[in-house]
């Protein structure tokens, strides 16, 4: 049996960047990885001229060395800054996002329905989920006509099933004089007013975090399959490792079934997003990077515009449906008919002719944010952590976040496992 100080399992960017920031000789790390390619959630599709994510990966960075460190790996690739701009299609008009901040952009009947329900909502209760908030922090009117049917087409669940907080910083919030004062003077800034996108697609950052690391230490194809925590030795397709840390980005719950320990299907649940990308003969809208649809006939919650990052000739998309975790996906065909015919409803699409697609599954994509499930997972990793497993990343630690987050919560525990190496 092999002895590994560190057994990391993932290749994604958690993996890949623990793997960076552990100061130790790749002797004393390995990494296996399921597929037959690393870069996890993180991955690009290159495809007749089309520059295609597993969904649109846009990227913020709120700490500079880490941005230097990735970018310092990249060289001779072009990253664009580009300012954001994002847009909500609602009952034929386009309105600037968010939502609840550009209400005076509506047409006349909605707009005073949502300003009458702001002022007189009641918010003075107490909130016990994602809906409560919604309702108690805009009212009824900006609830009901966005804020409800978009996030129940991305989650696809009852938004009561939802902390309050689920959405962490990623919610804009905004309170009564926020918007009010956004009637006369547009301020639309939100954690990703501008983002940074490399040309090469997002995989780009992945290849940043392969620079610096051996080849022959991330064993491809080889997944984790069964952990024996006391004994501290995890079995996988292949063989039997003895490892001092596991370093684990695989989803909470898989991690669980490897090492044995149930879980509570009631209170861990999921979406799926089922991903299209689209590239056509020729170019649509020049305006915005994505827009957002809360109309509940139009199958998608997203619609992407990667041609308008990089100002392309041909239109180039990516569409994103939410599905509940224990939805069938059935026939991509049919989606696929379904995606371009709501296209085509809502003006995306008119001459313009598909000439490549891909569609990727991301499962789970958002898990669902709930007080009970981050309790339970906050007293695993807690439980887990005296022998040597640790449980990170997106899905690792059940939460919403980015892929900066990821590198930094990775990079933190590597410098509490080992001696600090610095981030350069
Ligand atoms: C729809 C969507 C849009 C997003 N958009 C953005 C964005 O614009 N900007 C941004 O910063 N972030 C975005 N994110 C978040 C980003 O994708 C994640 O934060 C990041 O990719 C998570 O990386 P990870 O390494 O933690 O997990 P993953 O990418 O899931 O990596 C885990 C790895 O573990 C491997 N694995 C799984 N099981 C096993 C096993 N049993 N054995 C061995 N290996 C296994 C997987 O194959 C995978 O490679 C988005 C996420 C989604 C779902």
């Amino acid at each position: 049996m092999e002895d590994i100080e560190y057994l990391v399992v993932g290749a994604g960017v958690t993996g890949l960047s623990f793997a960076n920031f552990v100061d130790t000789a790749p002797d004393n790390w390995l990494i296996i990885e399921r597929e037959n390619e690393p870069g996890g959630y993180c991955r690009t599709v290159l495809q007749d001229g089309f520059v295609w994510d597993y969904s649109g990966h846009f990227f913020h960075f709120r700490h500079p060395e880490i941005e230097q460190f990735l970018k310092d790996r990249m060289p001779g690739q072009r990253v664009e800054t580009i300012q954001k701009s994002a847009g909500i299609l609602y009952n034929g008009h386009r309105i600037d996002f968010p939502f609840q901040k550009n209400i005076h952009q509506l047409p006349k009947q909605d707009f005073l329905e949502c300003l009458h329900d702001l002022y007189f909502r009641n918010s003075d209760r107490t909130i016990e989920s994602f809906l409560d908030m919604v309702h108690a922090r805009f009212g009824r009117a900006i609830a009901e006509k966005f804020l409800v049917p978009y996030n129940e087409k991305l989650y696809a669940c009852d938004l009561d099933r939802l902390d309050a907080d689920a959405m962490g910083r990623f919610f804009p919030h905004a309170d009564i004089g926020d918007i009010i004062r956004n009637f006369t003077q547009a301020d639309n800034s939100s954690y990703n007013a501008t983002f940074t996108y490399p040309a090469g697609g997002a995989i780009q950052y992945v290849n940043a975090l392969l620079h610096d690391l051996p080849d022959d230490r991330i064993c491809y194809g080889e997944s984790l399959q069964h952990i024996d925590i006391d004994a501290r030795i995890a079995t996988t397709n292949r063989r039997r490792i003895r490892y001092g840390h596991l370093v684990s980005s695989i989803p909470y719950v898989h991690l669980m079934d490897a090492a044995g320990r149930p879980w509570d299907k009631t209170q861990f649940t999921w979406n799926k997003v089922l991903v299209f990308n689209l590239g056509f003969d020729s170019k649509g809208q020049t305006v915005d990077h994505w827009q957002y649809i809360p109309d509940r006939d139009i199958c998608f919650y997203r619609v992407g515009f990667y041609d308008n990052i990089f100002d392309t000739e041909r239109m180039s998309l990516y569409i994103e449906i939410g599905l509940s975790s224990d939805e069938n996906v059935g026939d991509t065909n049919q989606w696929l008919k379904q995606v371009l015919s709501d296209l085509k409803t809502l003006g995306i699409v008119n001459q313009q002719q598909l000439i490549s697609w891909h569609s990727v599954l991301l499962d789970p994509a958002y898990v669902h944010i709930a007080s009970t499930a981050r309790t339970r997972v906050d007293t695993t990793r807690a439980e887990l952590q005296p022998h040597g497993i640790h449980s990170l990343g997106r899905y690792g630690g059940w939460t919403y976040c980015a892929i900066e987050d990821n590198i930094v919560e990775a990079r933190d525990l590597a410098h509490t496992l080992g001696p600090k190496k610095p981030t350069r």
